[in-house]
């Protein structure tokens, strides 16, 4: 996207003339546009649940000052109510604080290249999710983990590509419904790696599937599950940032299939290696 600033000039010559200058405002706009979906965030997804912690918290603090007068028994229900939804919306504003963290240090934290066992991080990540407190028996996800290879890449910030893309599979995956992911790799022959994880769930509509990542975007169905729109921002960050790319593709099964690369050791290190003494 190009704007045109353009002045005229009288040259010392008495020639006259005008002056044009090209500006690149990609940029620009491309921030605009994060600041205005962060500004919406803040509006909807931490003020919203802020009003309601402090309307609880009064609530319980009057029952409080009730018990306290020995007024008590029937508030005490009402505080016990009162303090789960504090609790409710804290959880709420502590995660979107999280993520608005992680996309900051999807840019900005250097990354620390490492030789690593997929099927070990991949592992730790199923597990992780599956056994979730808040997983209901009945929905624990059925997962599919073909043989996957050694990679090379940050361990803190694939983990969390892996995670983003494994929690929005089971998330976007209708309630009632046992999610199902497949979770496969094959190494090209430069040593690259192109990572795949399919889901079953709701998909996304037809012409959605690049701007789901994206900061802020959420899928035209995707309104009934919580989210702010920044986990696949973070992981297309993170990914662009080991040199790979990460794409989404309807699932011919139903669902949507999820792929990105990591570049083989040997083609490059995206960024410079630099040793843990000089951070
Ligand atoms: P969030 O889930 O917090 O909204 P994401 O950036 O992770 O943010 O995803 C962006 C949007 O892409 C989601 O709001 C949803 O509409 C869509 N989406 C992501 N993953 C899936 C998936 N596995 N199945 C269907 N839709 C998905």
């Amino acid at each position: 996207v190009l704007s045109v600033s353009a002045r005229p000039i009288d040259t010392a010559s008495g020639r006259r003339g005008a002056v044009a200058v090209f500006h690149d405002i990609t940029d620009r706009k491309r921030v605009e546009t994060e600041l205005r979906g962060f500004a919406g965030v803040v509006a909807h997804d931490l003020k919203a649940p802020l009003t309601l912690v402090s309307a609880y918290a009064e609530l319980v603090a009057e029952a409080l000052d009730d018990l306290a007068a020995g007024a008590g028994a029937p508030t005490l229900g009402q505080a016990r109510q009162g303090t789960a939804k504090v609790l409710h919306g804290a959880a709420r504003m502590q995660r979107l604080i999280t993520e608005l963290l992680d996309y900051t240090a999807a840019r900005d934290a250097t990354l620390r290249i490492e030789r690593l066992s997929l099927p070990t991080l991949v592992d730790d990540v199923v597990t992780t999710r599956t056994d979730a407190p808040e997983q209901e028996p009945g929905a624990r996800p059925d997962v599919f983990v073909g043989p996957l290879p050694e990679v090379h890449a940050d361990p803190v910030l694939l983990r969390q590509v892996i995670d983003n893309l494994v929690g929005n599979a089971i998330k976007y995956t209708p309630p009632g419904q046992s999610p199902r992911i497949d979770i496969t790799a094959r190494t090209d022959e430069d040593g690259g790696v192109r990572i795949r994880i399919a889901d079953r769930g709701i998909g996304i509509p037809d012409g959605e599937h690049a701007a789901v990542f994206d900061s802020f975007h959420r899928a035209s169905n995707g309104a009934a599950h919580p989210g702010t729109g920044l986990g696949l921002a973070i992981c297309r960050r993170i990914v662009e940032r080991h040199g790979g790319r990460i794409e989404a593709a309807p699932n011919p099964g139903g669902g949507t299939i999820f792929a990105f690369t990591l570049p083989g050791a040997a083609t490059h290190a995206p960024e410079p290696l630099r040793s843990a003494e000089s951070q």
